[in-house]
């Protein structure tokens, strides 16, 4: 089997089991080590047997449902390589937003101190990190698996130096009596309200961790707690930003502006839908 008839073959078997077909390419591209223009530069080469049997294998995980990311073991994130793997959420575009966002709220401030809660595959921390010379970023997981990965990718994208990882049940690892404060927290926490994580895609709620995505009964749990948590780490001036889901706007500007948040912004991602909330800490 040639490059360009495995190709074929692979769209096909994608096609009847309503997947994409454009993760052909990136299946076989992941098996060959080789990127999509190399395929079609080269589209008469034999894949040997051993390409053969791996190409089957990953067909075969895809068709099950195991999601692409996991299959490859890693995915691209605000234009930078990130290992990926089962015990964390494949970062996704929508979050690209609250990394704007982020970069944004810090743009003024000298060398400015961070804390991402809940990092997971470390993709806000990293990138961050990567476009903000001089910033620190405290990348906060519970779980062993995130920390761990959040270290390798760290490491891959050359700001091991700049990213630390704690572990740490949301703020309790931090001081609050010490003099180190923070210019920002960020986080995309788990928000989806229990009742609705049965609605979930298949391939969301059965390969993705569930601590990654449930938010509690209401969805709201982790911005009562990060919010009522952050204002003892903030500086004075320092700033919130948070992923949410599409209908949660309004209830956490409420609750930033209950624990005595100012200057609340709401922002859409790139499909239009209510995405980041932001806001500022004046101490009080
Ligand atoms: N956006 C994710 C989803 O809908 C949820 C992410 C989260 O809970 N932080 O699958």
């Amino acid at each position: 089997m040639t490059i360009i008839e495995a190709i074929k073959y692979t769209k096909e078997i994608l096609n009847k089991h309503n997947k994409q077909e454009h993760e052909a390419e990136i299946l076989i591209g992941h098996v060959l080590n080789k990127d999509k223009l190399y395929l079609y530069c080269n589209p008469d080469e034999k894949l040997t047997d051993e390409q053969k049997s791996k190409l089957e294998n990953a067909l075969s995980q895809r068709i099950s449902g195991r999601p692409l990311q996991y299959i490859i073991g890693y995915w691209e994130f605000y234009g930078n390589k990130f290992l990926v793997k089962e015990g964390v959420l494949i970062p996704r575009p929508d979050t690209e937003v609250l990394v704007e966002k982020a970069l944004e709220l810090i743009k003024d401030i000298k060398c400015p101190r961070i804390i991402d809660i809940g990092c997971g595959s470390g993709a806000i921390s990293i990138s961050i990190a990567k476009e903000r010379d001089g910033s620190q970023v405290f990348a906060v997981d519970i779980e062993d698996v995130p920390l761990e990965l959040t270290k390798q990718n760290a490491i891959l994208n050359k700001v091991d130096d700049r990213v630390k990882v704690v572990k740490s049940n949301l703020l309790s690892a931090f001081d609050e009596n010490s003099f180190e404060s923070f210019d920002l927290i960020v986080s995309n926490p788990p928000y989806i309200k229990d009742e609705e994580i049965a609605t979930l895609m298949d391939e969301v709620r059965k390969f993705e961790p569930i601590t990654a995505l449930s938010g509690g009964v209401d969805g709201l749990y982790f911005y009562r707690e990060i919010t009522s948590q952050s204002k003892k780490f903030l500086k004075k001036g320092g700033f919130i930003a948070y992923e949410i889901g599409h209908n949660q706007g309004e209830e956490v500007k409420t609750i930033l502006y209950q624990n005595g948040f100012d200057e609340i912004k709401l922002y859409k991602d790139y499909a239009g839908l209510d995405r980041v909330v932001t806001a500022l800490w004046q101490g009080k």
